[in-house]
């Protein structure tokens, strides 16, 4: 059973910077939970169900946690999600308007998810929010159908938390036979654990989060995610959080879509002067979404985060 939708590839004449190169947008912010997170989840919670688990169960106050929700919803059987007490009054609405029971553990998402894992029985899924391989499978299928499309991108720019999105590309990718497509890997600083991770040679852990795109917040990347860079192109690159929410807002007004930070971040990249995607003629730009940031929510970042000296 299929739970996302497929989504749009849009050609964005608003991002391309110099005349000759397109930009293709990837428009999975449309999917019904608010991100890509359905694709992979969707297919992780169907098989386990199909499998015979009577229950969902995530630790993950954000689109993780949002897409098991919509996902247990449709197949039509219970869904518990335990978040810390920082998870914010919209995550937590916008979970209980899915129908799933929200329980509130813990200061941290290691609090809450080591309570989760307590819970569990036997006939309970488990949904990790990036780290399995029947996530990577679903979120693969963006890649088959930009390919159904008829496009052959010669550079993907998308952003990286746990590394389960990019996973799920470069296996798409390797698919299509497209092995040589480089992939840029964008983080905001403060949630860089990947770029940080391939400049030292090993999975390092970031000791806290100290960025604003909570849904790039994981402390280290998989170590699946980490392995790809020795045998895919991969180039990380790190932007701001100030460039990041700066995106979104430009993005809203070019597309007319909200999108977390945690998006804004790839998109960062697309709308840069002089941008390092400068070398590439078709640029596809995963528009990973994200349901959690409010209009409010962006404009308060952006007052905040650009209130330098002087300016
Ligand atoms: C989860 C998420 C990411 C990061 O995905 P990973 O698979 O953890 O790398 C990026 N953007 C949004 C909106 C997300 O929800």
């Amino acid at each position: 059973m299929q739970l996302h939708i497929d989504t749009p590839l849009v050609e964005s004449s608003a991002t391309a910077c110099r005349a000759g190169q397109r930009v293709w947008l990837k428009m999975d912010a449309l999917q019904p939970s608010g991100s890509f997170k359905l694709r992979g989840i969707g297919h992780a919670c169907a098989t386990r169900v199909a499998g015979g688990a009577r229950r969902i169960v995530s630790s993950s106050g954000g689109n993780a946690g949002l897409a098991a929700a919509y996902a247990g919803r449709r197949l039509g059987v219970p869904v518990l999600v335990v978040v810390p007490e920082t998870t914010s009054a919209r995550a937590r609405e916008l979970l209980a308007r899915e129908g799933a029971e929200v329980r509130v553990h813990g200061l941290s998402f290691q609090e809450a998810n080591a309570h989760a894992q307590s819970l569990l029985d036997p006939s309970d899924a488990f949904i990790h929010p990036f780290d399995d391989p029947l996530l990577w499978e679903g979120h693969a299928g963006m890649i088959d159908e930009v390919a159904a499309a008829g496009l052959r991108p010669d550079a993907v720019v998308l952003a990286v938390g746990g590394g389960g999105l990019l996973s799920g590309v470069v296996a798409g990718l390797r698919r299509q036979g497209w092995n040589d497509v480089p992939v840029i890997a964008v983080e905001t600083l403060g949630a860089d654990a990947y770029a940080q991770s391939l400049a030292a040679g090993e999975r390092i852990e970031l000791p806290g989060i100290a960025s604003i795109a909570t849904s790039l917040g994981a402390r280290m990347v998989s170590a699946h995610a980490f392995a790809l860079a020795a045998d895919h192109p991969i180039t990380p690159v790190v932007v701001s959080d100030a460039e990041a929410v700066a995106a979104c807002l430009r993005f809203m007004d070019d597309h007319r879509i909200v999108v977390e930070p945690a998006c804004g971040a790839a998109l960062a990249l697309a709308y840069e002067a002089g941008s390092r995607l400068g070398g590439f003629d078709n640029v596809l730009a995963i528009v990973c979404g994200g349901a959690t940031a409010t209009v409010a929510q962006l404009q308060a970042w952006h007052a905040q985060l650009h209130k330098g000296p002087g300016i």
